[in-house]
């Protein structure tokens, strides 16, 4: 089994391109059949998703279009929590049909934050599709609705992961040797 090493650690094959590819696939399909007469906007959630919103998208073959986005966290001034922005929305998404395209879904914190800042923006609809979730890690009840694998609480890197920095460009997913 191939091995890569990033900075300190060293990770293993955990699911080969050609399994990411067929089951992006059939994600997409999902979605085909879902949005058939609609016009979809995917929000991509940069840096992680930019692979899987690639390969997604040449598999989409109703009328779409796609938007990349970043989620800011800082300390607000006055309050002692985070705020969030979205930045690079430069869409008006009210009445739009939103899919929201991201790579991980963990313990949900960041999918929580970045669905409540697009649906401040009033959208008709919202979904999330997923490359990856971590069942055990999930905390929130807001709905995947599209998952192209679900994987244990181990730490992955590659196709658009990285390990501080290193291995989003890997073609396969790799997780963490023990
Ligand atoms: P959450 O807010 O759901 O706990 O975490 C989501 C974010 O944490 C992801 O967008 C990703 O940046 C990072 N993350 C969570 N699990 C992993 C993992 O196994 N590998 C990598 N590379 N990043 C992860
Ligand atoms: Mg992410």
């Amino acid at each position: 089994m191939e091995t890569v090493k990033l900075h300190d650690k060293t990770f293993k094959t955990s699911i080969p391109f050609a399994e990411i590819e067929t089951s992006v696939i059939q994600l997409a399909q999902q979605i085909n059949a879902d949005y058939q007469g609609r016009k979809p906007l995917f929000l991509a959630v940069l840096n992680g998703s930019f692979m899987f919103a690639a390969d997604l998208m040449k598999h989409i073959c109703v009328d779409c279009e796609i938007s990349f986005i970043k989620v800011a966290s800082y300390h607000g001034v006055s309050s002692a929590g985070t705020v969030s922005e979205l930045i690079g929305l430069t869409e008006n998404i009210q009445n739009r049909d939103v899919i929201i395209l991201e790579d991980i879904v963990d313990s949900g914190l960041t999918l929580e934050k970045v669905v409540g800042l697009i649906n401040a923006r009033k959208p008709s609809s919202v979904k999330v599709a997923a490359l990856l979730l971590k069942p055990e890690a999930y905390k929130k009840s807001i709905p995947v609705d599209y998952v192209a694998f679900k994987i244990p609480n181990d730490f992955i890197v590659g196709y658009g992961l990285d390990y501080d920095g290193l291995g989003r460009n890997l073609k396969n997913i790799y997780k963490i040797e023990n």
